[in-house]
């Protein structure tokens, strides 16, 4: 079974400055008053640690009982926030997703529709757009799934 792990929580904020200070340019307020970006400023914002409580730190799964949620939400948080600030032009949330295999925890991959027309590539004759390639496990299950002829024992198709 194909698993989801999502990771690397983070708000992409693009910000349209108009004034020094947007920038954190002070000290000059009294003889500058514009800037103008020459291209979209996109930052990342990364949220900080569930685990990180300020007096004690412990591993996220100790801090949250579901820790990408917690995550989704702290980044949303953050992005409401930062929303309500005048040079602030858009923001999303965003992460890392990765997918492994539940049986042999390998990366998920799967058989693209080239390849699966490709006979080198297959298992059998019966291999299909969207099969595993990692596994005789996951394999197997994709094809019970869709009522798809099982691998022939053995090897050879
Ligand atoms: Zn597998």
């Amino acid at each position: 079974m194909k698993l989801t792990h999502r990771d690397e929580w983070r708000v992409m904020v693009t910000i349209k400055p108009r004034t020094p200070a947007d920038l954190g340019f002070i000290g000059i307020a009294s003889i500058a008053e514009f800037v103008a970006p020459t291209a979209p400023i996109t930052v990342a914002v990364l949220p900080r640690r569930l685990g990180h409580l300020g007096f004690i730190s412990m591993s996220d799964r100790m801090a949250s009982s579901n820790v990408e949620a917690d995550y989704r939400a702290r980044c949303e948080e953050i992005a409401t926030t930062l929303r309500g600030l005048p040079h602030v032009e858009e923001t999303s949330v965003t992460c890392t997703e990765t997918h492994t295999c539940s049986h042999c925890l390998l990366r998920w991959e799967e058989l693209t529709a080239e390849e699966a027309a490709d006979d080198s590539l297959t298992q059998d004759e019966h291999s299909v757009e969207g099969e595993p390639v990692c596994c005789d496990k996951a394999i197997a299950e994709f094809r019970t799934e869709r009522g798809i002829p099982a691998l022939a024992l053995g090897g050879a198709a």
